[in-house]
């Protein structure tokens, strides 16, 4: 999916605050930070959300979890606390269409819910 802002960003066509890169994963600050440490964890490959992991992509998203916790711990969350979240669909505010997880942490982050 050539069109895809987050396929250009990984392919490297697009600049971004790369924090984390591996084979499959990769890990940039989000351009419009909503607490101090704001990241997003992508699978390289394209998938639009959860909804459409294939093996492939559901392989590297599996991983996620185990990245976010030491992306936390580089960036001094470990005893605060952080948050990981994926926004999936319409309902829940989703505007970049490539499977995307967001690390938040470095202030109190409020309820469960945003809104
Ligand atoms: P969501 O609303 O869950 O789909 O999240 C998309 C996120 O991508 C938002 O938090 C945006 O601020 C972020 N974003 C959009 N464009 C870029 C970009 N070029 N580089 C980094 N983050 C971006
Ligand atoms: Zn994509």
């Amino acid at each position: 999916m050539t069109e895809c802002l987050f396929c250009k960003i990984a392919r490297k066509e697009i600049p971004s605050a790369l924090v984390y890169e591996d084979e499959h994963l990769l890990a940039f600050k989000d351009i419009f930070p909503q607490a101090p440490v704001h990241l997003l964890i992508i699978p390289k490959a394209h998938c639009e959300s959860l909804g459409d992991l294939t093996t492939e992509t559901a392989t590297a998203a599996a991983r996620i979890p185990q990245v976010a916790a030491r992306l936390a711990a580089d960036h001094g969350l470990q005893t605060s606390g952080w948050r990981l979240l994926s926004n999936n669909g319409p309902d829940a505010g989703q505007t970049v269409f490539h499977l995307h997880f967001h690390l938040l942490g470095g202030k109190p982050l409020g309820g469960k819910l945003c809104q």
